[in-house]
């Protein structure tokens, strides 16, 4: 059984958690300019990396709150949580710097962070 590390109530049972895909997928700024095809972009294509990787995860069987966290997704290590708005990790509030390798929505290639 992995332990989850929930920003609000700590290290959890992962049987508490649902996954809730890919993190910082942001809804397009002008959905009526899309095409079909970026659309299907949006709704069905998601980066699937080697590695660390966001994602957005809900304590359904806690707290019920959603956060995001950095997974590895070779060796399934949580490697840092923070809450969805405001990258705070959970150890004090510190700004979260992000693996140089994660990176968000394919269509931007938009860096997280360096
Ligand atoms: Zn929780």
């Amino acid at each position: 059984m992995q332990l989850i590390p929930c920003p609000w109530c700590g290290p959890r049972e992962e049987t508490e958690f649902h996954y809730g895909g890919q993190a910082h997928v942001a809804y397009p700024a002008d959905p009526a300019a899309l095409s079909d095809e970026d659309w299907a972009e949006f709704v069905f294509y998601r980066d699937n990396p080697v590695g660390p990787f966001a994602e957005r995860w809900a304590h359904t069987a806690g707290c019920r709150r959603w956060f995001n966290a950095v997974r590895d997704t070779v060796t399934y290590e949580f490697r840092s949580v923070y809450e969805m708005e405001g990258m705070v990790n959970d150890t004090g509030g510190a700004p979260f710097a992000m693996p140089d390798r994660v990176r968000v929505s394919r269509k931007t290639q938009r860096e997280v962070a360096s």
